[in-house]
């Protein structure tokens, strides 16, 4: 599971800090350390980590904590505040459209779990009383349309595929027959490649300038972690994402990734994959994982 090392290091942390009672700066100053420690082995950037350090040290070097009668508690609140504020402070919606259907365009890298997530968005949003498409834009992988169609049947979605046409094409004409049939929610698996080339670059901004999508969610692999954030900065920068869906968190045991991206590109985490199956999707809520990485 995500944060097990960053758990561990935190809480050891914060027993030394309570058993101290009343603390001095130099107590915080320790602590700060191992906190710093703990977030790059748990993959956080260097630049990232620092921000966060100095922030918490900054509240928590006041005469209020260190005054306090339960200093330490007080340190951990600031750190918990921290930890959300760094993820994002609030969990981040869908955008709505101006009038359907709204238009969900995937991207990522290839393996990255674009596919799959298109899938559990679909169920999810099934789920929610919406009827959504699922649309197979990426002609470059032969097994990529048969792949959407078989998670699109386990969701009890349709896929829409015009083989291998032109992709700004078909998520044009995917766009017309939601329409038609009364889809309100279309989502875009385009294609992935194993690194970010202009080629992929413009084949999305085409795509993007053709069906101005309501949502631009990046798919990104959090087991790569700073790897990951890099990518989401590339993309973000290229193209203007809207949020990020990490997967494979349930794998990962560091959870830098979760920790970084919001404070590097700007732009929020709005689901998390915890699983292969199509149930294990879920809303990004920041408050609730920092008190998970708090125990
Ligand atoms: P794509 O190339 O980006 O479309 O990636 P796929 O959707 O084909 O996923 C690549 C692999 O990652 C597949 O074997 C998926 O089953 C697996 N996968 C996707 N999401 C998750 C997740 O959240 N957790 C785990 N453990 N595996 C996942």
């Amino acid at each position: 599971m995500a944060f097990e090392g960053l758990s561990e290091k935190l809480s050891a942390a914060f027993k030394r800090l309570k058993s101290k009672g009343k603390l001095s700066e130099a107590d915080i100053k320790e602590a700060m350390r191992e906190v710093r420690l703990a977030l790059l082995e748990a993959d956080v950037s260097y630049k990232v980590t620092k921000d966060f350090v100095s922030k918490v040290s900054e509240r928590a070097v006041g005469a209020q904590v260190l005054e306090s009668l339960t200093p330490a508690q007080q340190v951990i609140k600031i750190v918990n505040e921290e930890l959300t504020a760094l993820m994002g402070n609030e969990s981040a919606r869908l955008n709505s459209p101006a009038k359907p259907p709204a238009v969900i365009m995937m991207c990522g890298l290839q393996g990255s779990g674009k596919t799959t997530h298109s899938a559990k968005l679909a169920r999810m949003l099934k789920g929610q009383g919406r009827r959504p498409l699922l649309v197979a834009c990426d002609v470059y992988r032969p097994a990529a349309i048969k792949q959407l169609q078989v998670v699109g049947e386990k969701a009890g979605v349709p896929v829409f595929e015009m083989g291998n046409d032109n992709p700004i094409k078909i998520a044009k004409k995917a766009v017309s027959h939601a329409r038609d049939y009364g889809n309100d929610v279309v989502i875009l698996d385009t294609a992935g490649r194993l690194h970010i080339d202009e080629t992929l670059m413009g084949e999305l901004q085409g795509i993007k300038k053709e069906v101005e999508p309501t949502d631009i969610l990046l798919v990104i692999d959090s087991m790569t972690g700073q790897d990951a954030v890099n990518v989401a900065k590339s993309f973000d920068d290229a193209l203007g994402i809207d949020g990020v869906i990490l997967t494979k968190l349930d794998g990962d045991t560091r959870g830098g990734a979760a920790l970084s991206v919001k404070a590097v590109t700007g732009k929020p985490i709005k689901f998390v994959g915890m699983g292969e199956k199509l149930e294990d999707l879920e809303p990004f809520h920041p408050a609730r994982m920092a008190s998970r990485i708090l125990g």
